[in-house]
């Protein structure tokens, strides 16, 4: 734990958080229009909770998790972490605080370098932080330890590895440096469907045991369930609707919501039942680049409404579960 502020404010709070590419063209690379992947989004996220975030591939989720740890650059907004705007901060400052925030990548495979051995991929930050205290076999050993993996492989190559076992040595990496805040990428869209269970409980077991806080990114519904408190959903680089899994998952009020959840494949007997109200999808996501006016889900809503075609819906907000749709 490295994050000393008091226990009752949130961990993180992103406060309008804009991340837009710029499109090039031409010989002189002139700025002719921008990807509007993060586009003015807020949320926060409290000690010890996972904040779960879904939407379809290419929603801007992914990018939203990069710029909350300074991996792509955020155009306007705030990222207030353990009461810093991360987007105010020096180099120096930038450096110290990224101890408290790391990163689960998606393909355990490629997130490790071939060439470097466990013992040297997992102690990497605790080098480079100078906080070796013993040996770094030790370190080594102790993370192993806390993800599962037998001790005794801390000189073999990630080669050497099954795709869950690569995985947990990602994990053993991110919590090297006792972080605060983990943002897992897809962390279990890679691995078997066998070993995706034993991830989550591990990512759960560590949480509870370190007050850790995730942001959970999954285009997975029924994954994002089991371990998330709150979720939110993106569509386009917008937040759509968020609160408590349990209130989204019974009491969905968005059409894109509704339509993801009825998209998680259900048993037969279930199936059988929600045949008559099953929602499917209109055509593809818009481009992130010129997205539709108003709601920008209009073009694929089916309960769409002139006035959605003109207006951004506002936040309508009832407890902790709000919604931006012109339905209500
Ligand atoms: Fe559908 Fe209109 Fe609601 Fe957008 S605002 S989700 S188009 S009903």
């Amino acid at each position: 734990m490295n994050c000393k502020q008091p226990k009752k404010s949130p961990l993180l709070e992103v406060c309008d958080l804009q991340t837009w590419f710029p499109i090039k063209r031409g010989i002189m690379a002139r700025t002719v229009g921008y990807v509007r992947a993060v586009d003015i989004v807020s949320l926060h996220i409290n000690r010890g909770e996972t904040l779960g975030l879904v939407g379809e591939s290419g929603c801007g989720k992914s990018t939203l998790g990069r710029t909350l740890l300074g991996l792509e650059k955020a155009r306007r907004g705030k990222i207030l972490f353990c009461g810093k705007n991360l987007l105010e901060l020096n180099r120096r400052e930038l450096r110290e605080i990224r101890k408290s925030m790391q990163i689960i990548f998606q393909d355990p495979l490629t997130a490790l370098n071939p060439k470097m051995n466990i013992i040297d991929i997992i102690t990497e930050g605790l080098v480079e932080f100078r906080l070796i205290q013993g040996t770094r076999e030790d370190h080594a050993k102790r993370l192993m330890n806390e993800v599962g993996l037998d001790e005794e492989a801390i000189y073999r190559y990630p080669h050497e590895f099954s795709g869950g076992q690569r995985q947990r040595i990602n994990i053993a990496r991110a919590l090297s440096l006792r972080p605060d805040l983990i943002v897992c990428d897809e962390p279990v869209s890679a691995l078997d469907v066998s070993v995706q269970a034993q991830v989550i409980n591990l990512l759960m077991d560590l949480r509870d045991r370190y007050n850790l806080s995730y942001l959970f990114i999954s285009h997975n519904l029924s994954v994002v369930s089991n371990i998330a408190h709150r979720m939110a959903v993106m569509y386009l680089g917008k937040i759509v609707e968020y609160g408590p899994t349990g209130d989204i998952i019974k009491n969905p009020m968005h059409p894109y919501t509704k339509a993801l959840i009825n998209a998680v494949p259900k048993p037969d007997s279930e199936e059988a039942k929600h045949k008559s109200k099953r929602i499917i999808l209109n055509g593809e996501m818009p481009s992130p680049s010129t997205p539709p006016s108003g709601c920008t889900f209009h073009t694929r809503c089916m309960e769409a409404m002139n006035i959605c075609r003109e207006k951004a819906p506002q936040e309508v907000k009832s407890g902790k579960h709000g919604v931006w749709c012109h339905l209500y």
